[in-house]
């Protein structure tokens, strides 16, 4: 299995185009030791031929550009063979209606998550240009399903979906109510059997979170905040990580301690808020998450499994 990171950060990017803080100021000026992030976006491949897309982030047309093996092969062309929803949130679904110019598309999501894009948006309408533009197949939890082809004969990857604590998108709060289809993770598997654990957004672990990791190749999980209150303490905004249904890394509570028993060799975080300190490559954050054999995802890194 191929995975290649296409965007690491969370909703807003970084830097984030409103946001002076010490990191997105300090990437600005240069006076922070970081690297740029686009929202989160991730390709796999089990096949190194036909690639699926984990979530479509705003910044979709860049990304695919930054990346040959995601070029056409042909006059009109794209070896995206599905893109998978693992929640309704713009930074990973606005990229779909980047993908307009009349070009077939597969999308996996829960019933939640396409009734959420879809309904009484006149914007997808523009995916609605001719009949079979979009095909909508239905991710349901702890149901494997074929990825990159609907035949599971010849399909190179399979997923299952794993709910995650989660909420729905900020522009529907109010709207829908909340239910366990709002985020899922997904173990994804190649046919030789190497296993994927992605979670880019988790407000906590569950019990089923934790058997889906365990044991897997490799480990992508939500690395948004490093603390509850990162947000309101500089007041930039008044939601803590829990209000946000995204499980900070540090304290007795968060994931690097939640997780530390987990035995898997490879562990990224993804899905990095800007204001996280963990974006410093010399802060003691950093340090901290690195030591305990984690890797702080940036745009364009590649892993083989
Ligand atoms: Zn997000
Ligand atoms: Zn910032």
């Amino acid at each position: 299995m191929l995975i290649r990171i296409l965007g690491a950060a969370a909703g807003g990017g970084f830097p984030q185009w409103n946001c002076g803080c010490p990191n997105c100021g300090g990437l600005r000026r240069g006076t922070v030791r970081a690297k740029p992030r686009s929202q989160v976006t991730i390709a796999l491949s089990g096949d190194a031929d036909r690639w699926v897309l984990l979530n479509c982030g705003p910044e979709i047309r860049a990304q695919i550009e930054s990346f040959p093996a995601l070029w056409p092969r042909a006059a009109r062309h794209s070896p995206i063979a599905a893109i998978a929803l693992t929640c309704g949130d713009l930074d990973h679904t606005l990229g779909l209606l980047s993908l307009r110019e009349n070009h077939p598309l597969t999308v996996l999501a829960t019933e939640t998550v396409r009734q959420g894009f879809v309904d009484g948006n006149a914007l997808y309408r523009t995916l609605e240009r001719f009949p079979g533009q979009v095909t909508w197949r239905r991710f349901v939890a702890g149901l494997e399903t074929p990825l990159d082809d609907p035949d599971p004969a010849r399909a190179a990857l399979f997923a299952t979906p794993v709910p995650v604590p989660g909420k729905p998108p900020v522009h529907l709060e109010g709207r829908v109510p909340p239910n366990d289809e709002q985020a899922i993770g997904l173990v994804v598997r190649d046919r030789p059997g190497r296993r994927l654990a992605a979670f880019p957004g988790a407000g906590g672990i569950t019990a089923a979170m934790r058997a889906a990791i365990a044991g897997a190749d490799a480990l992508i999980f939500d690395g948004t905040f490093w603390s509850e209150d990162e947000l309101a303490r500089p007041k930039l905004m008044d939601k803590r990580a829990a209000d946000m249904a995204h499980l900070p890394i540090g304290g007795p509570d968060g994931s690097l301690a939640l997780l530390a028993d987990l035995a898997v060799t490879r562990k990224l975080f993804v899905h990095i808020n800007n204001t996280n300190p963990i974006l410093r490559e010399d802060s003691a954050e950093r340090a901290r998450v690195e030591a305990a054999g984690w890797t702080v995802a940036e745009d364009g890194m590649e892993i083989a499994l």
